[in-house]
């Protein structure tokens, strides 16, 4: 079993992090990818405009219909800070012999050095981050080199999609479109609860 846990606030889900767990699984070959949004992030106050339950529910509605593709409430549901290397022990626990993955954005992952036991979780799993085109990758290859060199955290790039959870928040504050920017479900899902709008 090869499960690649797909790690992100997803506020929202756009169809970039759809594509790069699309291209994760087809690239290395995976069982699964779990959506994992984050419950308590370590490293944010507040965010911004969508609630866990409405940031799970968007991932659910996202996801539907790829058998390969699952959402997991573990996060949200520990009601305690998100700290990956927890989640990755919890599914180390639970399926020993799994080969374990983390998806998540190259930026969360330049910063991963700072996070809580970077080493433990970079020998539990592979670190797979998620770049988007025109993202400088020598970032990246500067500081987690060592990682590299050893096949411990890969880099795939997101094909020809620059959309961000960002730009979605702020096209909805504007009042602009953000028609297949996201799936149809999770537009729709936007405007009745009234999302991302200013007050
Ligand atoms: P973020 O600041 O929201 O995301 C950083 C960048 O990565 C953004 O550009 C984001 O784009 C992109 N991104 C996030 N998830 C992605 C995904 N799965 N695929 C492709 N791009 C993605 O960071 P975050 O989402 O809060 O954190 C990412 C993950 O790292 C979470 O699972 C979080 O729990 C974990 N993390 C753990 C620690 C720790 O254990 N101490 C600390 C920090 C983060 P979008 O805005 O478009 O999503």
């Amino acid at each position: 079993m090869k499960l690649a846990i797909m790690g992100g606030t997803f506020n929202p889900i756009h169809i970039g992090h759809l594509v790069c767990a699309e291209e994760a699984v087809s690239r290395y070959r995976l069982d699964k990818a779990l959506f994992m949004p984050t419950g308590f992030p370590p490293h944010k106050e507040i965010l911004e405009g969508a609630s866990s339950e409405h940031r799970f529910r968007m991932c659910t509605i996202a996801t539907e219909g790829n058998p390969r593709f699952e959402v997991s409430r573990f996060e949200i549901d520990r009601r305690q800070v998100s700290y990956t290397v927890n989640t990755i022990r919890h599914f180390r626990r639970e399926m020993p012999d799994a080969e374990l993955y983390f998806i998540t954005g190259a930026d969360a992952v330049l910063e991963i050095l700072e996070w809580k036991d970077p080493q433990e979780l970079l020998t539990m799993a592979t670190l797979i981050a998620a770049t988007r085109p025109g993202y400088p990758l020598d970032k990246i290859s500067g500081a987690l080199d060592v990682f590299l060199r050893e096949n411990r955290v890969k880099i795939i790039e997101i094909p020809g999609i620059g959309v961000s959870s960002t730009l979605i928040r702020n096209r909805v504050a504007e009042g602009k479109s953000i028609r297949y920017l996201v799936l149809e479900g999770v537009r729709q899902f936007i405007q009745e609860k009234g999302l991302y709008r200013k007050t």
